[in-house]
Parts: structure tokens; sequence; C-alpha cells
């Protein structure tokens, strides 16, 4: 009999689920995907959610034992309460989702954090920070999001929000951003930032596609633009390092894929830390996920539950 996790993974336009093997595998036939967005109302939100986790439910093996749910959401979250705002959901501010998962799963646990600490559970897992217990994840793509292990555990912080570095200010920068900060690493470098600062500078296309294309073309205004995402990124990663003493920054997203030397552009600010060796000796790599990192993630809020502490 094998054991799974029942994974959930909210994003601003979907919602998957998937059963989650303790090997890390998700089971045949058990992934499912509905619709979420900002068009959609607060019932028809519940009602995807509903039914994706229903039906990874009816796909459980009778063979099999579940051992309890994984939520990862987009931020933020109350920890403590269960509850999510994601911000491009805008009328889900403090929903109940844990609840709701708690009233269709009624005998297993219920564990919520935010999609990036998953992320880098499922980095720490099975990606490129195996073995690693100073991690950092990120995912740099419409958004710019990010999750903490350190000393071989999760951090969640006091309400689940721990490890926002899309929204940690970047020195040099000033880019208005919606949370009310300025030059905050989303604000910068995301891929629709990244994208819209090249179009400043004469750049005629709209997608980070395009902008990958005239990158590898030789644009001019594609490549200032991804090497000033790339300063900024950079720049964030050697602060966070400052702070918590990182060993390793694995990147995925859309936009991390954008060029392979948007990972020199981030190294370089790194590496002007020259009094500090243990700033400049934290590794910054791509992902060793596939898509399956968010539902591996949901799923080792369950499976190694060990590495996180109960908020
Ligand atoms: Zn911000």
């Amino acid at each position: 009999m094998s054991a799974v996790a029942l994974a959930l993974d909210l994003g601003g336009t979907k919602v998957e689920s998937g059963l989650v093997t303790a090997d890390g595998e998700i089971l045949p036939g058990t992934r499912f995907r509905q619709p979420t967005g900002p068009s959609r109302s607060s019932d028809e939100l519940a009602a995807s959610v509903d039914a994706a986790a229903r039906d990874a439910l009816a796909a459980l093996p009778p063979d099999a034992e579940l051992l309890g749910v994984g939520i990862g959401a987009a931020g933020p979250i109350g920890v403590r309460e269960g509850t999510v705002s994601p911000l491009n959901l805008a009328v889900w501010r403090g929903y109940p989702l844990r609840a709701q998962l708690e009233s269709i799963v009624p005998d297993v646990p219920v564990t919520l954090r935010m999609d990036g600490l998953c992320i880098t559970l499922a980095e720490h897992w099975r990606g490129a920070a195996r073995g690693v217990d100073n991690v950092m994840g990120m995912i740099v793509s419409t958004g710019v999001g990010g999750g903490l292990i350190l000393g071989g555990r999760t951090v969640a912080g006091a309400s689940g929000n721990a490890g926002h570095i899309g929204h940690v200010e970047v020195a040099g920068f000033d880019d208005p951003c919606p949370c009310g900060g300025h030059g905050c690493l989303e604000a910068i470098a995301s891929g629709p930032h990244t994208v819209a600062w090249a179009r400043t500078r004469g750049f005629r296309g709209t997608t980070g596609e395009e902008l990958a294309a005239a990158y590898a073309a030789g644009e001019e205004a594609a490549i200032l633009a991804v090497r000033r995402s790339g300063l900024a990124i950079g720049r964030a990663i050697a602060s966070a390092t400052s702070l918590v003493d990182l060993e390793i920054v694995a990147i995925g997203g859309g936009f991390s894929h954008v060029t392979p030397e948007l990972f020199d552009f981030i190294r370089e600010p790194i590496a002007e830390r020259v009094e500090f060796d243990y700033i400049r000796a934290v590794r910054v790599v791509p992902s060793g996920l596939s898509g399956d990192g968010p539902l591996l993630g949901a799923a080792a809020l369950v499976h190694r539950s060990e590495l996180v502490p109960s908020a």
C-alpha cells in the first residue's frame, strides 16, 4: 500500500491538484486543473478548488492511504488562520481555504503555506538544492516570489509570508510597486516589467518570448533590459544572503529562461561584495524542477512535515 498526499497549488489563473507519493512522484491519472482568475466570483473560485480536490481524491487507488493535504497558495496568506488573500484574486481576502479542504477531507491534517515556500521545499527535496540546509527558492515569472529554508527547516514567519523576495526594495531603483513600495524587485524584474522597460528603449515586442528572441538576436534594448533585471535580482540576492547567510538560491519561472546569461548578470553584483566571503559564496543556479514543482512542494508539506514547523 502506498501512502500519498493530496497536493493543491492555488494560483492566479488556475488551481491544480494531484496525488503525490512519498518518493515525490505524481500518481499517473491523478493530476487535475480548474480555472481561477480575477473575473471569477468567490463562489466560483471555491467551486474550482472543490472540483480539483474531489477529482484527485476520486482517483485515489484502492490500495493507497491518504496521509494528508498540502496546499501551496499565492500570497499573502494567514498561516495561523489558514486563510488566503492572493494579490491577483481580489474577491478572496482572508478566505478560509484550509477550512474548505478540512471539510472535504475531514480525517487527515491539512497544511497551508505560501507557494514560494512550497517551491523551496520542492527544490530541497527533488531539485537543485538537495542536501543543502540554507536555501532560497525563487520564481521569476509574471511576478517574483520565493521562500526560505534555514538550518534545514522552512521559515514561515509570523503571518506565513517570509521569503517574499519580490517585495524587497533594491538600491538604485525606484520603480513604483502596487504594494506601496518603491524599487521592489518584482516591479523591476518580473517578465512583464522587464518587457515594459525594454519598450521604453525601443523594443517593439510585448512578450517574454519576444524579448528572449530579441536578446538572442543581439537587440540592444533587450540586452539592456535583461542586464537591468539581472542586476536587480543579484542585488536582492546579495542583500538576502547578507541577512540570512544562504548557501544556494535556485531560480525558476518562465522569465528565468529568457537567456542563460541572465545568471551571469545576477552573479555580478554578488561578486562585488569583496569583503564578505559568505555573500560571494552563495551559489545561484537554475531550478532543478520540472513543471511538477508546485505540486511536489505542496506534497512536501505532508511527506516532509518534519521540515515544516507548525505555525
Ligand atoms: Zn512591492
